[in-house]
């Protein structure tokens, strides 16, 4: 990295790695579209900053979780459709009708609710109902659609709300060869036969998430709801190479890096963080990383991780504290070999290119998924966004 050394703890988002990720994806699964998925900040990579990356290319959806979070990029600007696929009883739906937000549906209470908002506001709302095709998760079950359908179809003609859109998740999107991905293919397809029987028109029908978008061309059907790729990371661990049709690859937008902000020596058999969890076996040049659980740094990850100083990867010893670890740096006296001083930069991961620990390292360290490490990095760690390709920096606490 040539970027100065920091002098605290910073995330630090690649903006032009997260153009490239979405421009690569929409032309990989063209002519579907593309959605770019910004929910709970955008996978801990900035909801706002994402989705106006992802309106400059081109993108015409964006989708988040919940109504707060829509209702949140509408405030910042965001003019485009927007699906928000969790509604609660209590969230503001006059508010997130009015603001155009396209909304989801998974019972007819819901319908009804969102009907008698747009009639208040004045609006027709946009909806897509939810199969619940096998995750038995959100979404009515076969047995319920016929109802959610018939439901549907009177708010419509009463003009209270468009039904826009049909679709449902998947289970194993990252088991291409898990049979539940045919099984949930065939119940999607006959849900939206009967929605079209029943006289709905819709405008998309969406399944895949990033690993199906990526790995099952057949689940893409008109859009395909892009999360964890967009963020360049990987969505389908061990079941590709990573390499795109055409040879394309996605890159990791998010870095962690902090100011190494102290160097000691121990003696043989002293022990390091709470519960002496490691122990010197020789006498050992430590140092300290002013990151911890606080900050998002998985516990699960102790005496396990690894991060890069003064350019070599070095062991994490001893647990996880709330605010810090530790890092071994080498034997003692090893220090004109191998000079680390306070100051030095630590990368506990970034792109991986040169050598430095990624996401997915960590991910395997603290027995969990990328997604969940990107998500939850953030506490007192300082979020700055740079473009690779276009040098303007913007910093945001
Ligand atoms: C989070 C989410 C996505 C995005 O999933 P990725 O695996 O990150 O691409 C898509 N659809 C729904 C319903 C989601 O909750």
């Amino acid at each position: 990295m040539t970027d100065p050394a920091p002098v605290r703890p910073e995330i630090v988002v690649d903006l032009a790695a997260v153009r490239h990720n979405l421009t690569t994806l929409a032309d990989l699964v063209a002519p579907a579209a593309a959605m770019a998925v910004v929910k709970a900040d955008a996978y801990g990579h900035g909801m706002v900053e994402v989705a106006r990356v992802a309106r400059e290319v081109g993108l015409t959806w964006v989708g988040v979780a919940t109504l707060p979070e829509a209702l949140a990029l509408r405030a910042a600007g965001d003019t485009g459709r927007l699906l928000g696929w969790i509604g609660m009883p209590q969230d503001d739906w006059d508010a997130a009708v009015a603001a155009d937000i396209d909304v989801a549906a998974y019972t007819p209470e819901t319908l009804a609710v969102i009907a008698q908002a747009a009639a208040r506001v004045g609006r027709t709302a946009r909806v897509h109902l939810k199969i619940d095709t096998g995750l038995s998760r959100g979404g009515a079950t076969a047995r319920d659609w016929p109802a959610l359908v018939a439901a549907a179809a009177v708010h419509q003609t009463a003009g209270h709300l468009q039904v826009v859109g049909v679709w449902s998740h998947l289970v194993a999107a990252d088991e291409p060869e898990n049979p539940v991905n045919a099984v949930q293919r065939a119940r999607f397809v006959e849900a939206v036969a009967l929605a079209e029987a029943a006289g709905l028109e819709l405008e998309v029908r969406h399944l895949a998430n990033s690993a199906a978008g990526i790995l099952q061309p057949d689940l893409r059907f008109d859009l395909v709801r892009f999360g964890i790729a967009s963020y360049g990371l990987d969505p389908a661990p061990g079941q590709w190479d990573g390499a795109l049709p055409g040879g394309a690859r996605l890159h990791p937008a998010m870095s962690l890096r902090a100011p190494l902000i102290l160097t000691k020596e121990i003696d043989t058999g002293e022990g390091v963080s709470y519960g002496h969890l490691w122990r010197a076996e020789q006498p050992t040049r430590l140092g300290l990383v002013p990151l911890g659980y606080g900050d998002g740094i998985p516990r699960h990850a102790s005496n396990t991780a690894e991060v890069r100083v003064a350019g070599r990867r070095r062991p994490m010893r001893g647990k996880v504290c709330m605010d810090q670890f530790v890092v071994e740096l080498g034997p003692a006296g090893t220090e004109q070999s191998d000079p680390v001083s306070v100051g030095d930069e630590v990368v506990l991961f970034d792109d991986g290119r040169t050598g430095a620990p990624t996401v997915d390292d960590w991910a395997a360290a603290a027995g969990t998924i990328n997604y969940e490490i990107v998500t939850r990095i953030g506490g007192r760690a300082v979020r700055r966004f740079v473009d690779s390709e276009r040098a303007a920096e913007e910093v945001r606490g």
